[in-house]
């Protein structure tokens, strides 16, 4: 009997309709998914020209008889749903029976399929919608489509695809999330006859990881496992801190099996590392989370890659918690809150959880059987970034930076080329400008108590420091802050007349930065920087929808900003203090804060947001040795500001430690 129906009228209208057919991996998905709906255990997909001239799937799946073979180009034609109830409560990956009939229509297909190994199947062509052909044809049990010339008749879409590698990009990504998200189905991938991707059986999601990342990509990666059944459950794997991206390209998020975009789940990731990764620098992640199918709308979105939560906050909650446990059982952050915010010091790099922690981490790597790796395939390799931006070399800067940056640092303190380039990278992970907070602080104060039994050995005992240590309250500082050194590269270690004080340099820098970012854009634009090549930025669609809101403002403060074609602009200058290779992070963070905050959020916040921005940006790090001129420099300009003991961001800028408690320190009073 055959099983698709085309769906009446008024399930049609409540369902997310529109384009699914931009570029050749959406077509992909759409053809990878109908193969995994058809209960599949091997899937090959083979391109040539980045998908543009051929995409072809097969599959070994249950295959269609010839009425449905016919049927399944016809639009609303499915098996998946048939009454409007199914709507609530989808297991599927397709449900709207548009695909096929999208992707005939504007390319030239040929379908074979069969539903057992012996017996003639059929063979359908059809081209730009027409049916042109259906005969008899061998095939196993399965189905096979080839869709070749994508966009053949309509000329304009055609011009719109992007180069082969960029589509050959996301093609790439997009079998890589379906392979990660079923291990018990083999995939390979060809392109132009070159073998991509191939991926056996796996037995679990830890095994089809190595088959696709390698072992160095598993090494850092630790395990997630948290939520309730009832709401949500996440499980998968996030990277250790130290591994560092600065995009989310790496994060594939999956709900109930079916890869998504979702920016709750992504800002819920990033809100996990909160404290120990910095704004712009993004973890790598696998997470699956699994929801009672009627918890969750996929009948929101025409590509069906954004989802809607019926308890939104609940969701965010346990991805947010899974992640942050995850990191705290690998020693990276502290388990709970905790209740107070004790104003202590960390003593040193070596002692901070991030560096400590290693040994409870469990690196899949040693649970890997060294027979599923395929040698002769090359690992996808992700990049993971630098922590720095050690490419801010003089050759990189623009002679304009230069003599901005001295306009605005007449000392010369903060000159570029310097040692501000070359910094050491060993320790930096621990020592990252939002790796150290009140938390993390005071986790390693409070672990001398019994539940951290088995760390006494590795922490010092901090106990004592933290009734000294205190943050600086405004009234009390005075002009005469003398700089002695620093300590690790990172605090500037001073004295006034009250003791001792301890100044982070990058806060502190970034106050500075802020204020005067603030001060500038009432009267005139900030002093921006010429790139010698425009660079090129791609909005998400979310980044386009506000960049024309803020662009403006973004001007202000420096930037050139050109709108091309479709999503891309180019960035032709910067804001001269900030450097080069920090731009692209500073767009995307403002376009997403703005975003996040949603559109007509008052012009005020947004300059508040991107001074912020920028500042942070454009402050000099941790793990920089600074000469005793720029640390005067600094305090010096540091005091002049409208809050010199809290960044922007609202943590200490300031530590201080009293005389009169050293001298108690020193049982001396
Ligand atoms: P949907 O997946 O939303 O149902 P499609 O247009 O993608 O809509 O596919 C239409 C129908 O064709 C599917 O419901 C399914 O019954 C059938 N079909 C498509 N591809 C396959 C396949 N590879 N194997 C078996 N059946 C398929
Ligand atoms: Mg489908």
């Amino acid at each position: 009997m055959s099983k698709i129906r085309v769906l009446p009228d008024q399930i049609v209208n409540q369902i997310a309709a529109g384009e699914v057919v931009e570029r050749p991996a959406s077509v992909a998905k759409e053809l990878v998914e109908n193969a995994i709906d058809a209960g599949a255990t091997r899937l090959a997909i083979e391109v040539e020209a980045g998908g543009r001239r051929l995409l072809k799937v097969s599959d070994d799946g249950e295959g269609m008889m010839r009425d449905d073979a016919i049927l399944a180009f016809e639009r609303h034609a499915t098996s998946k749903i048939t009454r409007a109830e199914d709507l609530t409560a989808i297991g599927t990956l397709g449900f709207r029976g548009e695909a096929l009939a999208s992707i005939a229509s504007v390319a030239r297909i040929e379908l074979i399929s069969n539903m057992a190994d012996s017996g003639a199947g059929t063979r359908v062509i059809i081209e730009g919608g027409r049916m042109r052909d259906v005969k008899d044809a061998a095939h196993p049990r399965g189905t096979t489509i080839v869709m070749r010339d994508l966009f053949f008749n309509v000329p304009a879409r055609r011009k719109f695809l992007r180069s082969e590698a960029t589509e050959s990009f996301h093609l790439t990504n997009l079998v890589t999330h379906y392979a990660l998200a079923h291990p018990e189905i083999a995939f390979t991938l060809t392109n132009n006859g070159r073998e991509i991707l191939r991926a056996p059986i796996a037995k679990d999601l830890r095994e089809r990881a190595y088959q696709i990342f390698g072992e160095e990509f598993l090494e850092n990666l630790l395990e997630v496992d948290g939520g309730h059944s009832q709401v949500v459950r996440v499980r998968g794997y996030v990277s250790a801190p130290r591994d560092r991206r600065t995009s989310r390209d790496a994060q594939y998020l999956f709900v109930n099996g079916r890869f998504v975009r979702d920016r709750l789940i992504s800002r819920a990731l990033s809100e996990g590392y909160r404290a120990i990764l910095p704004h712009g620098v993004y973890p790598a992640a696998l997470l699956f989370l699994t929801t009672p199918l009627e918890e969750v709308d996929v009948n929101v979105h025409p590509a069906k890659t954004e989802v809607r939560f019926r308890r939104n906050a609940a969701v965010a909650d346990a991805v947010r918690e899974s992640v942050r446990s995850a990191l705290a059982s690998a020693g990276f952050v502290r388990s709970e809150e905790p209740a107070t915010v004790p104003a202590t010091v960390p003593g040193t790099a070596g002692i901070l959880p991030a560096a400590s922690a290693p040994a409870r981490a469990t690196p899949l790597s040693t649970s890997i059987d060294s027979r599923t790796s395929n040698d002769a395939q090359e690992p996808l390799g992700f990049r993971s970034v630098p922590p720095y931006d050690t490419d801010r070399t003089p050759a990189t800067e623009a002679p304009a930076t230069a003599r901005a940056r001295e306009i605005n640092d007449p000392t010369g303190a903060f000159e570029t080329g310097s040692e501000f380039n070359q910094e050491p990278l060993a320790t930096r992970a621990s020592l990252e400008p939002d790796a150290i907070t009140a938390d993390d602080v005071s986790a390693m104060s409070s672990l001398s108590g019994q539940s951290a039994a088995q760390d006494v050995s590795a922490l010092p005992p901090l106990a004592s420091a933290e009734k000294f240590v205190r943050e600086v309250p405004v009234e009390s500082l005075n002009p005469g802050i003398r700089p002695l050194g620093q300590l690790d590269e990172s605090f500037i270690i001073a004295t006034d007349g009250d003791g001792l004080l301890l100044i982070d340099q990058h806060v502190a820098h970034e106050r500075v930065l802020f204020d005067k970012y603030r001060a500038l854009e009432a009267s005139r634009p900030a002093e921006s920087q010429r790139l010698l090549l425009p660079e090129t930025f791609d909005l998400t669609p979310a980044q386009a929808a506000v960049f024309d809101s803020v662009s403006g403002e973004l001007e202000n403060y420096g930037f050139d900003l050109m709108r091309l074609s479709g999503r891309t602009v180019a960035i032709k200058a910067t804001p001269a203090d900030l450097p080069a290779s920090e731009a692209r992070n500073m767009l995307a963070e403002v376009l997403d804060t703005v975003d996040a905050e949603k559109k007509g959020t008052a012009r005020e916040t947004v300059r508040d947001d991107i001074a912020a921005s920028l500042a942070c940006h454009a402050a000099i790090k941790v793990n920089m040795s600074l000469t005793p001129e720029k640390m005067r420099w600094l305090i010096d300009r540091l005091l002049r500001t409208s809050s010199p003991t809290t960044c922007p961001h609202g943590r200490p800028v300031i530590l201080r430690l009293t005389t009169k408690d050293i001298l108690k320190g020193f049982h001396r009073i």
